[in-house]
């Protein structure tokens, strides 16, 4: 099981996660205003959807951010959403946006 979150670790996530928010938003509205935005540095979740417009693709990644904001804090946090199996604390720190471990994330 995991330790309950360091208050410190907690709010470098929610920090995190808040840029990450702001960040996929200016790119949002920057899409919208027809400019040229490239998404290849967002680390964005893997998942492809064919057909998928790059607003689209910024909306869902936009609901995944919120998702997590929403679980931090919980004890839903850090867990895989489809099998509850603990997400590496590596990967929380590097995309705490992720939901899923990487098996249920590749079915
Ligand atoms: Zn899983």
């Amino acid at each position: 099981m995991h330790e309950p979150i360091d208050p410190a670790r907690l709010a470098r996530l929610r920090t995190d996660l808040g840029r990450k928010g702001m960040d996929i938003n200016q790119k949002l509205t920057d899409i919208l205003a027809g400019k040229n935005v490239t998404l290849a540095t967002l680390k964005m979740p893997h998942e492809q959807k064919p057909g998928e417009k790059p607003e689209e693709k910024l909306r869902r990644f936009l609901n995944q951010i919120s998702r997590a904001q929403r679980r931090l804090g919980t004890p839903a946090w850090g867990l895989c959403v489809t099998c509850q199996a603990p997400l590496p604390d590596a990967v929380l720190d590097d995309t705490p946006w992720t939901e899923e471990c990487n098996t249920c994330g590749r079915l």
